[in-house]
């Protein structure tokens, strides 16, 4: 097959969804329900230079690299989008990975911040911007408390960062809205088997 930029639109190309919402609205846990129902999904892996949480294994929940990796990989192009999230650590999409995946005709999902999202948007305009949403704001926050990760500082950033990111739903060309999960993520496979790369909801 012939080499194709990031930016071509062919039609033999499988979709490319984003999932981006605001912190604690459940992304995690809807991409993990699709990994473990719909393995013909591919989702990526992305890298970050935060430590890894008791439980989360290297590879698998994300790759886990110093900064010094990091600056490394931003400077030979190889991320597809990255950003500092919650003014902590960096995240990033590893760019030849989902090239491959897309090129050898595997539908891919991508589950980032809101930032990275708008990156892949430009970068990408053909991929399908999914919004996340929680079924109101009190329920985000229970989640985000209920969470218990983060210590009450972490949160409150948390909580002001998904105060923005809520406001950014409208840029999206479709939105999901977390009420349950199992539903979240049947909605999430449909958009992969909808014939139209852009569905408004
Ligand atoms: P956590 O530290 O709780 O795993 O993730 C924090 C945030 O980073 C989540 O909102 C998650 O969507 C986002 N994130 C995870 N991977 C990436 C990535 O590759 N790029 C960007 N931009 N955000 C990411």
């Amino acid at each position: 097959m012939p080499e194709q930029s990031a930016n071509a639109v062919a039609p033999e190309r499988s979709r490319l969804v984003v999932l981006a919402g605001p912190t604690a609205v459940g992304k995690g846990t809807v991409a993990a329900c699709v990994r473990d129902q719909h393995p013909d999904i591919w989702i990526s892996v992305s890298v970050t230079t935060r430590p890894a949480r008791p439980g989360e294994i290297d590879g698998l929940h994300y790759h886990f690299i110093s900064d010094e990796d990091f600056d490394r990989l931003i400077a030979e192009d190889g991320l597809l989008e990255w950003a500092v999230v919650h003014s902590a650590a960096r995240y990033g999409t590893p760019r030849a990975a989902v090239e491959q995946q897309l090129a050898a005709g595997r539908p891919a999902l991508l589950e980032i911040d809101l930032q990275g999202a708008r990156q892949v948007r430009e970068r990408m305009p053909e991929a399908l911007m999914c919004f996340l949403a929680p079924p109101t704001w009190q329920e985000l926050e229970r989640r985000l408390v209920g969470r218990g990760t983060e210590g009450p500082e972490e949160r409150e950033r948390r909580l002001v960062t998904a105060r923005t990111e809520l406001a950014a739903e409208s840029e999206f060309d479709v939105t999901i809205v977390n009420t349950d999960v199992e539903t979240a993520c049947q909605e999430l496979v449909d958009l992969f088997r909808s014939g139209t790369s852009r569905i408004h909801s």
